[in-house]
């Protein structure tokens, strides 16, 4: 039978949930099992696809078109597991559905409730992501628990724990054992706190893994134990990590977690094969050299509204050898103060954006990199902003611009669209779900870098956008050297634009960032740190 892990939160938020979970996905990968992971939200938006990314940090899309939470990039980037729209569910999706089947008349005039509706609906989402082949089901619950729209999701992990063996789910608790400076002594009241409330709904935590910023001794482990009534052998500590997130796996590997999770469900298991990720980490703590990135885009403030292409780029760097420094920049910036911000940088990237605001900025950026041989990566908007820049400056389109600047209206020819919507897609709509999204094929042209870098001549990449390179402009845009360099094959919409007179100019309609791994960096995010770093030496 499959085994079920649920993991709660306690005390703060953003402990590293998501990360401690992935984390734990790739130990028990690493030791040969099978594993599946699943995000449950309690918030009643329906997906983050419409959230602002300074709520909620980036959508992290699937294979599969689904909008989600960005910590499936950590299941997918550690764990290596695949997810898609059944790894992430949000109390609005829930919901939605039961009030659509009510209004259908499903519950044939029955009272619907959270108890039994709202709980048996949360269970049968978690059965849904799991299937008889995967030996390990990791639910990660967001939020800290006692939040009240949690409560729902708690008291559906413990009626479906009543219903199977003790080995078959275990309960996992992250919590925080803050640390008092002015004192100088740590304090497991938080968490002593946190365990009870999960004791007052039921649930005894089988394992506490404990965030820390300082070494936490063992007298103290005991007492933790104690207090919250767990061995203290099941009393992890996972202390702050000296260098790199990549570091997290090994650190509760030392800890034991897998062996005593494996223990907990009686799996005997192969030895775990950490190889390839101790070599990533050995790379990452002592790179060669360093590179500078500079990135141009809108919510530079906040570390998680570009977390994929972030890690991809530091994937890039770990396939390289060397660290990655990246330097933020708001695109307004740069229409305030000019390129000088860019000044000193290896490589240039502009990644995925909406709307008009900023998009001056950032052709400002790709001019002074296409004009310097400085290389460029361009994803998605990133792309579409190449393709307008292009046009301005080099085909003499002065008015060029795209159609989701035009706020409704169409543009005209002296005012033409090089980036237009999509056929099938709605000018203006504020619904999710509704852009094209999820994995679709690319043909790469023979003799375009993309085409070297991939090593492959059909590549699938996931996409979110409504607007698309528009064919019309094809000609003229060839005609100045810009090279068409892969097409989807069905729809034959322009997927990669390259300047084969640059020293690396690419740029792609594409999210390539997702499928981006620490062990296996992203051929076109491998490609451009290299070429930036080769840039940088010169
Ligand atoms: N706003 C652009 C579009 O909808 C690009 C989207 C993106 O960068 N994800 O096509």
């Amino acid at each position: 039978m499959s085994k079920f892990i649920f993991i709660t939160g306690g005390v703060v938020s953003s402990l590293g949930k998501g990360l401690t979970a992935a984390s734990i996905g790739l130990l028990l990968r690493a030791r040969g099992l099978n594993v599946r992971m699943q995000k449950l939200d309690p918030y009643i938006n329906v997906d983050p696809g419409t959230m602002n990314p300074f709520q909620h940090g980036e959508v992290f899309v699937t294979d599969d078109g689904a909008e989600t939470d960005l910590d499936l990039g950590h299941y997918e980037r550690f764990a290596g597991v695949r997810t898609n729209r059944q790894s992430n569910y949000t109390t609005g999706r829930i919901y939605l559905d039961i009030i659509e089947r009510e209004r259908r008349g499903d519950f044939l005039g029955g009272t619907v409730q959270v108890v039994p509706h709202v709980t048996n609906a949360i269970q049968d989402a978690i059965l849904k992501n799991a299937a008889p082949e995967v030996e390990v089901n990791i639910v990660e619950l967001g939020g800290t628990v006692g939040d009240i729209e949690g409560l729902p999701y708690i008291e559906a992990f413990r009626q479906f724990s009543l219903d199977r063996p003790v080995d078959e789910v275990m309960f996992i608790h992250l919590t925080l054992i803050p640390y008092l400076r002015a004192s100088g002594e740590v304090k497991t009241k938080p968490t002593q706190h946190s365990v009870q409330k999960l004791r007052e709904f039921g649930i005894q935590p089988d394992m506490l893994i404990c965030r820390a910023e300082v070494p936490i001794d063992d007298e103290q482990r005991r007492k933790i134990g104690m207090f919250c009534h767990i061995r203290t052998g099941d009393v992890i500590i996972e202390k702050d990590v000296d260098h790199s997130i990549y570091e997290v796996p090994l650190l509760l590997e030392r800890e034991g977690v897998a062996d005593k999770i494996c223990k907990h469900f009686n799996l005997a298991t192969d030895a775990p094969n950490l190889t390839q990720w101790e070599e990533m980490v050995t790379r990452v703590i002592h790179p060669a050299g360093e590179v500078e990135i500079a990135v141009v885009g809108k919510y530079m403030t906040l570390t998680d509204s570009y977390k994929s292409v972030y890690e991809a780029l530091a994937h890039g760097g770990a396939a390289n050898h060397v660290r990655v420094k990246i330097r933020k920049i708001e695109a307004e910036d740069l229409e305030k103060d000019g390129v000088k911000a860019l000044e000193g940088v290896g490589g240039l990237l502009v990644p995925g954006g909406f709307g008009k605001r900023g998009v001056e900025g950032k052709m400002l950026a790709i001019r002074w990199a296409r004009e310097n041989n400085v290389p460029f990566l361009g994803l998605c908007y990133g792309m579409q902003c190449a393709v307008i820049e292009f046009a301005r400056h080099v085909c003499g389109e002065a008015e060029a611009l795209s159609g989701e600047w035009l706020e409704g209206g169409k543009g005209n020819e002296n005012q033409p669209e090089y980036i237009t919507i999509m056929p099938g897609q709605a000018r203006v709509t504020d619904k999710g779900g509704s852009m094209r999204l999820g994995a679709y094929a690319c043909q790469l042209k023979p003799e375009s870098k993309s085409r070297q870098l991939y090593d492959a001549e059909v590549v699938r990449e996931r996409h979110r956008h409504r607007y698309e390179l528009n064919p019309e402009k094809i000609p003229t845009l060839e005609q100045h050297g810009m090279l068409i360099a892969g097409r989807n094959p069905d729809s034959r919409l322009v997927e990669i634009i390259e300047l084969p007179a640059h020293p690396f100019f690419i740029a792609t309609q594409a999210h390539p960032e997702f499928r981006s791994r620490p062990i296996s960096a992203h051929p076109l995010f491998a490609g451009f740190i290299k070429a930036a770093t080769e840039q940088g030496k010169q």
